[in-house]
């Protein structure tokens, strides 16, 4: 079985001061319970501060963006050993805000997973959806070949250790979440697509979260559909009561 995962990425919204009393307040109200995995992402200048505020707790951090190189002459980058030295977890990868407003190819998100998997962290591959006026068939294979091209080279031992997180544009900050049917259609697709890239078996352990206008009202119906793992989620978690609201529904 796979273990529920609710999400917090907080994109740009949140100020180093921010952070410790918002940590403090969900931590307060989840203290002892870890049958639902639950990770803050923030920006990199909140990372030393978020690690160090959730260091008592279940709550893992994450962040938001990583590049594929250790070192080097890479003005303005951030290495995957610099997230990990600093206690970093999780890493969201090929946000679909990274790849509309700063170019993003499946082929750089393929790197940076490699790259966050060979410093333990763990990848949170989002997976687009742009295509959702086109027809169905085309909306499929827009869907699978992100899947596929992001893991290439990924070992099943690796696979089945990343999140994959499936975000249709549309949905996201519009107040307006996918139907948890279509959702469920949807990351049915991707299971179907790891089941043929690695088998069953592998595909059946890989955790998948749905993303886009995810709140209280919608939340129940969503994580309750058999293939929605967790959801990733950014508006409704950057209040902290919300977000715990969020990861009690996902129990
Ligand atoms: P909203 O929850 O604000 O729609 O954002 C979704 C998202 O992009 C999470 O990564």
């Amino acid at each position: 079985t796979r273990k529920p995962l609710v999400v917090a990425n907080w994109k740009m919204n949140k100020l180093p001061s921010e952070t410790k009393e918002y940590i403090e307040k969900v931590q307060v109200t989840l203290a002892g319970q870890d049958d639902v995995e639950t990770v803050l992402a923030g920006q990199d200048v909140l990372l030393s501060k978020m690690v160090k505020a959730a260091r008592e707790s279940t709550i893992a951090i994450g962040a938001e963006n990583v590049y594929w190189q250790e070192r080097g002459a890479y003005t303005g980058e951030t290495s995957p050993a610099a997230l990990e030295d600093l206690g970093v977890a999780y890493v969201i990868i090929g946000h679909s805000e990274r790849r509309n407003y700063f170019r993003e190819t499946d082929e750089m998100v393929n790197l940076k997973a490699l790259a966050a998997i060979q410093h333990h962290l763990v990848p949170i591959i989002a997976i687009d959806e742009a295509i959702v006026t086109e027809s169905e068939g085309d909306h499929v294979h827009w869907v699978v070949n992100q899947v596929i091209e992001s893991l290439e080279g990924i070992s099943a031992p690796d696979v089945v250790k990343l999140v994959l997180a499936y975000e249709p544009t549309a949905a996201i900050g519009s107040g307006q979440a996918m139907t948890p049917e279509l959702a469920q259609f949807s990351l049915r697709r991707i299971r179907l697509t790891l089941a043929d890239m690695y088998g069953w078996e592998i595909a059946n352990q890989v955790r998948i979260m749905y993303g886009g206008s995810v709140k209280p009202t919608n939340a129940f119906e969503l994580m309750r559909q058999p293939d929605i793992d967790g959801v990733l989620v950014g508006d409704a978690a950057l209040d902290p009561s919300t977000f715990v609201e969020l990861v009690q529904l996902a129990r």
